[in-house]
């Protein structure tokens, strides 16, 4: 699948949640937020998981699920949506392949963050999840 955006994230942040863990199959995860209107295209075929099935503690914790859009053939989740954010699309940074994209100024669930995952430079930490 292919998506194509235009402008600056309004928001990016990394999440080390257990859910986040598990879906990615890494240590965590970084999403960048973007209006709707800033999304330009998305191409291919994709297949949506929602949250709310399997990431209960997570959903208790926020108070809303997470569908996440991933790429039918190569399996990565792509982008995400939620209920209590309509307008929004969330976008795994690593679709970007892209070195200079900017840091997040967030982290979540920092006390699930592996003892080796150094804490991101001048991001707010939060212990839990924090906000929407
Ligand atoms: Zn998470």
């Amino acid at each position: 699948m292919k998506v194509r955006v235009r402008g600056e994230p309004h928001r990016i942040y990394a999440c080390h949640c257990d859910f986040c863990q598990k879906r990615s199959g890494s240590t965590g995860a970084v999403s960048a937020w973007f209006a709707s209107d800033q999304v330009l295209e998305t191409t291919g075929d994709t297949k949506v998981f929602n949250g709310l099935e399997t990431d209960r503690v997570g959903v208790a914790e926020r108070g809303f699920g997470v569908s996440y859009y991933f790429c039918s053939t190569c399996g990565s989740t792509v982008f995400f949506t939620t209920e209590v954010t309509p307008g929004v699309h969330g976008f795994a940074v690593g679709s970007f392949v892209d070195p200079d994209f900017p840091p997040p100024t967030e982290e979540f669930w920092t006390e699930l963050r592996h003892d080796w995952v150094a804490p991101i430079r001048d991001a707010a930490a939060y212990e839990r999840f924090s906000g929407r």
